[in-house]
């Protein structure tokens, strides 16, 4: 085998990541912390396959978008169907909720999800092509309060984890009938620009105009700071909407800045959109974002569905909570460690660990090590409250020794009174 080949054997693919042991009880605390607050405030949960028909990301989020354009993983089945690996996760949400005929449930239909999702990006900090996301869908209300729900929930998540001060970014793109005429004007704007804006910036005129906005280079700006804001166009049901959608905001105490120049990468946003920061000078990526997409239902052959949805990217908040140094709580910490020595006791070993998890008595152990030794090192470095030994004469007897592993005491104990005995300790 040629040398990189041999390498290459022995890597995650560019731009993806395991999740280790020591590493989970992150990802743990993200998505615990999220699904309490989420069912809490009503949502259900929802799952749809990894993967969908390739079409169904092309009409929904739009031809000439960055995803569907360059960063979709695609496939042919052998049938000869087109499979991509989900980019995103409300249009198949939007997918389900139409083939399953949600729209007869009562409304609005409340789904939360989480998962893994793939872009085929330049991997960078805090992003990878397979990343992990919460998220959020609010589908069959046209009122704000689901914009303050949704926006609501997922700052609370943050901020129960630990991460934070938060702050909103929010901006209104408007509906069909005012942005044609902003986007209009916005192109009218630029196209007497156009030797002074960047190469991504010409294409943007051309053909998503929106995302001009978008642009993070230094020499687009100021060009960027004096042109048109959709704020200005807003015709008066928008106007209306985004004055609720703040008065809201105001009345839940959500933190927010009113920013312009967002826009968002995805066509089948409508009015509200957002993305949530940690509130400090030197930003980073979003923790989380979203808007309302009351068109989507539309780009998948039927009339419009008013929904909102947000999603939290995991990765980026498990990355900001251990750079804060924040470490969750772990759940049922297990306190005891199980030794065994010898092929009898090591037999009758899972036994006595089943029993003591019908208990609920969670145990650590290392059924690969045998001898007594490394058994105990290994309980004295994992802060063991209290060592089982499980030695020949102990199987015999139908016994076994309890060390309490801060002053080394230990005492023998009949089998059948060991939970009793470890639940009295424990107390
Ligand atoms: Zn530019
Ligand atoms: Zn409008």
């Amino acid at each position: 085998m040629k040398k990189d080949k041999a390498k290459l054997l022995l890597q995650a693919p560019k731009g993806m990541h395991d999740i280790l042991p020591e590493n989970y009880i992150f990802y743990q605390a993200v998505f615990d912390k999220a699904e309490e607050i989420a069912s809490h405030y009503g949502f259900q949960f929802i799952q749809t396959p990894i993967l969908e028909n390739t079409d169904l990301f092309t009409a929904s989020l739009g031809a000439s978008t960055d995803i569907v354009e360059k960063q979709m993983y695609t496939l042919k089945t052998k049938g000869g169907g087109n499979l991509a690996l989900r980019p995103e996760g409300t249009a198949p949400i939007m997918r389900s909720y139409i083939e399953h005929g949600m729209h007869t449930r009562p409304q609005p239909v409340m789904l939360w999800y989480k998962g893994s999702f793939f872009r085929h990006e330049n991997p960078q900090k805090g992003r990878f092509r397979e990343f992990q996301q919460f998220g959020l869908e609010i589908i069959g209300e046209p009122k704000p309060i689901s914009e303050t729900i949704i926006v609501r929930v997922l700052t609370l998540i943050l901020e129960e984890l630990g991460v934070g001060p938060i702050i909103v970014h929010i901006n209104s793109l408007g509906d069909k009938e005012c942005r044609s005429l902003y986007r209009k004007n916005l192109v009218n704007y630029y196209r007497k620009k156009t030797k002074d804006i960047c190469k991504d910036c010409l294409r943007r005129l051309k053909e998503n105009p929106l995302r001009l906005l978008d642009c993070k280079e230094q020499k687009c700006g100021e060009i960027k700071q004096a042109a048109p804001q959709m704020v200005d166009y807003l015709c008066p049901p928008c106007k209306e909407h985004f004055k609720e959608v703040l008065e809201s905001f105001d009345s839940s105490e959500i933190p927010y800045f009113l920013d312009n120049h967002l826009v968002r990468g995805l066509d089948y946003y409508s009015r509200t959109v957002f993305e949530i920061f940690e509130d400090r000078e030197e930003r980073d990526d979003a923790l989380a974002s979203g808007g309302r997409y009351d068109y989507l239902a539309r780009t998948l052959g039927r009339k419009d569905i008013p929904a909102v949805g947000g999603a939290i990217g995991v990765e980026r908040v498990v990355q900001l909570m251990m750079d804060k140094k924040i470490t969750p709580k772990q759940k049922k910490l297990p306190k005891i460690f199980f030794i065994h020595l010898g092929a009898a006791a090591k037999h009758k070993s899972l036994k006595i660990i089943e029993m003591l998890r019908k208990a609920h008595l969670a145990v650590n152990h290392s059924i690969g090590k045998d001898s007594l030794r490394g058994q105990l090192k290994l309980a004295s470095k994992l802060n063991m409250s209290y060592a089982l030994i499980l030695g020949q004469k102990e199987t015999l007897e139908n016994s076994i020794i309890v060390r309490d592993m801060d002053s080394d005491n230990q005492e023998t104990v009949k089998i059948d009174e060991l939970v009793e005995n470890i639940k009295n300790k424990l107390k």
